[in-house]
């Protein structure tokens, strides 16, 4: 099975790096959004989250969600979303057929309605926890309910629903995975902590390169480099501290014992850097 891969950045956000990584700097720093594009021999194109979108302006117009914005300032030119990247690329918005949502923050859904004939793939419990939140409690959860298309519930295929497989030896810090298209080619693991049921995914490309896309479970290599936990401030919009040291101290682990692996966290501009020099 041959898959490709290519990486996007559709947008970024400023934070200052302290927040982010224990005694980083307090200098604001930028966080790209970088999305994925997978083309799969019998799936054809799949997406592993879509950035931001310029939706996300419109949803943070008015309060409460107008905070998100104030607090997160988010940065993107119309010609970076994912719909007008993957049409630049010759990828057609229509001919996406899975878009696989590691969690439903804002900054990772933002195109899911640019996109219009893909199924979503994502955790149960993901979705089931943001499902019932509007105004502040969304806000507080970073989910802006209106990027979800209207029709989601119809379109999507939950994880939990796909059969497990056990992992090979070299990943043993996560035991089981799922195999989410039944033919092994794309495994969804549970990377808890950041968001409820967030989704990281295992493959390997044609070139025998193994990657591991670990979406939020840290923002910067550095972190599960050497194992390097946030600023405590951070632990205000986790769903679970515990958790996330844990996911973060197995990814780490993997790291230690896979120093070959491609691990791709979503916001880290070093990682970026790196994809783009390859
Ligand atoms: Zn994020």
């Amino acid at each position: 099975m041959s898959i490709k891969v290519k990486f996007f950045q559709a947008g970024y956000c400023t934070h200052p790096e302290a927040i982010v990584i224990r005694a980083g700097r307090w200098k604001t720093a930028n966080f790209p959004s970088i999305f994925a594009l997978i083309s799969h021999p019998k799936f054809g194109a799949i997406l592993f989250d879509t950035g931001y979108s310029e939706r996300f302006f419109q949803e943070t117009r008015a309060f409460p969600f107008s905070l998100y914005a104030l607090t997160t300032p988010v940065y993107l030119h119309s010609e970076d979303s994912a719909v007008h990247q993957l049409t630049k690329y010759g990828v057609s918005p229509e001919t996406v057929r899975y878009i696989m949502i590691s969690h439903f923050h804002a900054d990772h859904i933002g195109g899911l309605q640019d996109f219009p004939n893909a199924q979503f793939i994502c955790f149960r419990s993901a979705y089931e926890a943001v499902k019932p939140l509007r105004n502040t409690a969304a806000l507080k959860a970073g989910f802006l309910p209106r990027l979800l298309p209207p029709d989601f519930e119809q379109r999507v295929v939950f994880v939990e629903e796909t059969k497990t497989r056990l992992l090979s030896s070299e990943y043993r810090s996560f035991n089981t995975g799922f195999d989410l298209f039944g033919d092994n080619t794309l495994t969804g693991v549970e990377l808890p902590g950041h968001a409820i049921g967030q989704l990281g995914l295992f493959f390997t490309d044609a070139d025998h390169q193994d990657y591991f896309l670990i979406a939020d479970a840290c923002w910067l290599s550095r972190a599960y480099q050497e194992f390097i936990q946030p600023h405590p401030i951070a632990n205000l919009i986790f769903s679970n501290k515990r958790q996330y040291v844990d996911t973060l101290q197995k990814i780490h682990q993997l790291h230690k014992l896979n120093p070959n692996l491609k691990i791709i966290p979503t916001h880290c501009a070093d990682t970026w850097r790196l994809l783009n020099f390859q």
